[in-house]
């Protein structure tokens, strides 16, 4: 099998998640997402949860530090050997560039940047709707603020970090899911 390494990147509620689990499904390689992974750790109650527990509930990030080594820890499972989807992470220019020299030592760089774009008050709905099935302690709509600032400040300038090495793909994430879906498909298409 040819391995496929993929980054997840746009704003809360643009759909990440829900692609990244079908990119996973459809290639054979595992999701891997910071959020879950940390929001497992919570519900288990682990000294990671109960470390994270405060500041994930308000919207605001872990260091860099702890998240790049649970990153580098997820990385080195055997399921990961193949390739990876991450979602979640990076989420800063600090983890990105932790994530690179990460990669460039197991000398398999990244292949992939999908940036997923969707309108805020798309997103917004969207994560609102997913409240309700879900009931994620930070989809309150007071939370959500916050981790809109957050991605603004914090993350979004990893598109033109990542646009600057050439890898970076725009998809348009307002259609429904299975036409957005379609359209990564032939994206990786092209990677391949
Ligand atoms: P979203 O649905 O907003 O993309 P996630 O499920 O990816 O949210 O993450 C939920 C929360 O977990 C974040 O708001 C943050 O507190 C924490 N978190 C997840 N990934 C990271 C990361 N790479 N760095 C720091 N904090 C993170």
């Amino acid at each position: 099998m040819s391995e496929l390494s993929i980054v997840m990147l746009g704003a809360p509620g643009a759909g990440k998640g829900t692609q990244a689990v079908r990119i996973a499904e459809t290639h054979g390689i595992p999701h891997i997402s910071t959020g879950e992974m940390l929001r497992a750790a919570i519900a288990a109650g682990s000294e990671l949860g109960q470390k994270v527990k405060g500041i994930v509930e308000s919207g605001a990030l872990v260091s860099d530090e702890l998240i790049v080594e649970v990153i580098r820890e997820r990385l080195s499972q055997p399921d990961a050997q193949n390739g990876f989807v991450l979602d979640g992470f990076p989420r800063t220019i600090v983890q990105a560039e932790a994530l690179d020299a990460l990669l460039a030592e197991l000398e398999r760089p990244l292949q992939i940047v999908l940036e997923l774009e969707l309108a805020e008050e798309t997103a917004v709905k969207r994560m609102l709707g997913r409240a309700l099935d879900e009931g994620r302690a930070d989809d309150t709509p007071e939370v959500i603020k916050n981790r809109f600032a957050v991605y603004r400040r914090e993350t979004e300038p990893l598109s033109n970090y990542y646009r600057n090495t050439g890898i970076l793909v725009a998809v348009d994430s307002s259609p429904g899911m299975d036409e957005v879906f379609a359209e990564i498909e032939r994206v990786l298409d092209g990677v391949k």
